[in-house]
């Protein structure tokens, strides 16, 4: 049993690969590797023939992690995000592929869920990060400052000149809430042109994989519950060619007279989301699972199931579960394919 220590999602099974990779010395040996990035810890699993074909993947996925890392931080002045940002207001920029790709993707899920997932947060993420340093709510009228210097419709993007256009000065975008998910979807990219077609990578909550263990019939993925991310769960997932991500106010929040604000903020209210909930997305790329998780954190279980079930098709396989907290205890949400998820039907792409 491997442990990804983390608030909901926390652990990968491929006890019955390893009793067979052992058995069989031609079949490919299963490796692990850590990194720190993103604010995070990366974690790679894979198969390969030897340790050193599994150290030369890994290195490169890694690499190729840290590069999106200096192109989409919010925190490094010499990103190109922040450079991006700093010409708000002005004609459009010319920017890098990598830029324009996640935040046409970003677009396209701000679209569809009606703005609940949306990259132009970030001056509202920003008052919220005080908020939490200071343990006061935002002012109204900062409030309304930030709020007016939101929504994905002030986004531009003109594909024919890979150009961005932000409308207003002082817009800020914020890829926190779908970068790793970007990222991960990335890294198993770089490990499939090494020749590795069963791998998992996993950026805290956000987790992507490949082919299943040599075999078995999946990545075995097991959510914890609210609450106590320690004890084992029940509610396990077997996913190939799939991702899966949860969202959940369990480690970042700030408690202002007794209520919990997360740090997912509600775009249309300039607020915090209040309510204790986690919610675990599985989706065919680590990109949208982990922009819907961040939306439906925003929406809850009701608005947020229908939404699921709505936009599910052929090409993408969608299913989620809200897990929520009240005084009676635990109470489980599911979208209807959820089911089908967890007996091992989840196929990402066809
Ligand atoms: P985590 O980063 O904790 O795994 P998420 O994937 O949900 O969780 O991302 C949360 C981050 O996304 C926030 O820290 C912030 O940077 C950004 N964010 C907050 N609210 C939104 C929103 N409504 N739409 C898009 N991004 C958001
Ligand atoms: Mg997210």
């Amino acid at each position: 049993m491997i442990s990804i220590p983390y608030r909901a999602i926390s652990s990968v099974i491929a006890l019955a690969a390893i009793a067979h990779s052992l058995i069989f010395s031609s079949e490919p040996a299963r490796f692990e590797f850590w990194e720190a990035h993103m604010g995070t810890r990366f974690k790679i699993i894979l198969y390969a023939p030897d340790a050193e074909t599994a150290a030369r993947a890994s290195r490169a996925a890694f690499a190729r992690i840290a590069q999106l890392e200096a192109t989409m931080s919010d925190y490094r002045e010499s990103s190109e995000l922040v450079s991006l940002c700093r010409q708000a207001g002005s004609g459009p920029v010319k920017v890098s592929e990598d830029l324009f790709r996640i935040l046409t993707i970003s677009q396209e899920w701000a679209r569809r869920t009606e703005g609940a997932f949306d990259v132009t947060i970030g001056p509202l993420v920003q008052l919220w990060r005080r908020a939490r340093r200071t343990r006061t709510l935002p002012e109204a009228q900062r409030l309304q400052q930030a709020r007016a210097l939101t929504g994905y419709q002030k986004l531009h993007l003109d594909a024919t000149m890979r150009s961005v256009k932000l409308d207003l000065p002082g817009m800020q975008l914020d890829l926190g809430g779908i970068a790793k998910g970007f990222a991960a979807d990335e890294a198993i990219a770089v490990l499939r042109r090494h020749d590795i077609r069963s791998a998992l990578v996993a950026a805290g909550g956000d987790i992507v994989v490949s082919e299943a263990p040599p075999a078995t019939a999946g990545w075995i993925i097991s959510i914890a519950q609210l609450e106590s991310p320690d004890r084992p769960s029940s509610l396990s997932l077997s996913l190939r060619q799939a991702a899966v991500s949860t969202s959940g106010d369990a480690e970042q929040y700030v408690e202002i007279g007794s209520v919990r604000y997360s740090h997912i903020v509600d775009p249309r209210t300039g607020l915090g989301v209040t309510g204790r909930s986690s919610v675990t997305v599985v989706a065919p790329e680590g990109a949208i699972s982990d922009a819907l998780a961040t939306a439906l954190s925003v929406l809850g279980p009701e608005r947020g199931l229908k939404l699921i079930d709505s936009l599910e098709t052929a090409h993408e396989k969608l299913a989620a579960l809200f897990i929520q907290s009240s005084g009676q205890g635990l109470r489980y949400f599911e979208s209807k394919r959820w089911r089908a998820v967890l007996k091992g039907e989840a196929k990402g792409s066809p």
